[in-house]
């Protein structure tokens, strides 16, 4: 099974990702990931990487684009989740023509629906435990909202993550996505036009991210085969 997956910082990709792999033991391919692999073994590759990274800058195209279609032709009959990648057109024009070279299909695109405001406000209004980083907390949302700085679920002490609160990092990671000339949005949308003109086996699934994540989950198990 190969899928792509769509959303913006704040929109729960990671959870819906995992649950992904968990239904189909695929191979999760983060671009984020593997390009911090490569600055933590120092490879030239990742002293290339660094600086943009650094910035909340898109490394070159001619930097990623060969480094992921590569790590998918490695993955075989296990199939692939990619997540992070592609980012812009460019990205997107070349991953299509890398899968039909290689007669690879693409089972699914999954593109989480978040408004910019709502993502800013996930990010930023999360509060982490002490106790356990997964127990739900967020100033921004009533529904898991903490009296003052302890936890709802157990009563440790809340505090905030310091790339959370830092506004204009996550404006900058917004703007790359939310640009639908471009950005990933229109690599997003590059797809969902291929499946709509319905010459390929690939099912578009679009989830409505500003849900919980149980009900985010539940659309999504109902739609994938
Ligand atoms: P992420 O962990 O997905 O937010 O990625 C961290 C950083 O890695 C990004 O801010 C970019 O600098 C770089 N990066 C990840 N994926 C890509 C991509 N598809 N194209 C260019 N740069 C990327």
């Amino acid at each position: 099974m190969n899928i792509l997956i769509f959303g913006p910082n704040g929109s729960g990709k990671g959870t819906q990702g995992d649950l992904i792999m968990a239904k189909y033991g695929a191979s999760h391919i983060e671009s984020g990931v593997v390009f911090r692999k490569h600055i933590g073994e120092g490879t030239d590759l990742g002293m290339q990487a660094k600086g943009y990274m650094d910035k909340g800058e898109l490394v070159p195209d001619e930097i990623t684009i060969p480094m992921i279609l590569a790590i998918l032709k490695e993955q075989g009959e296990k199939g692939w989740l990619l997540d992070g990648f592609p980012r812009n057109m460019e990205q997107a024009r070349k991953l299509k023509e890398a899968l039909e070279a290689a007669n690879m299909d693409l089972d699914y695109v999954v593109e989480i629906i978040l408004d910019r405001d709502v993502a800013r406000n996930r990010i930023m209004g999360r509060r982490l435990c002490a106790t356990n980083n997964n127990h739900p907390n967020n100033i921004f949302i009533d529904a898991i909202k903490p009296e003052g700085d302890i936890c709802r679920v157990c009563g440790g002490a809340l505090s905030a993550r310091a790339d959370d609160q830092n506004a204009e990092a996550i404006n900058k990671r917004h703007d790359i996505y939310y640009n639908a000339e471009d950005g990933t949005l229109a690599a997003a949308y590059y797809f969902k036009d291929i499946v709509k003109a319905g010459t390929s086996k690939t099912v578009y699934i679009e989830l409505d991210g500003s849900g919980t994540i149980d009900s985010i989950k539940e659309t999504l198990l109902g739609q994938l085969k």
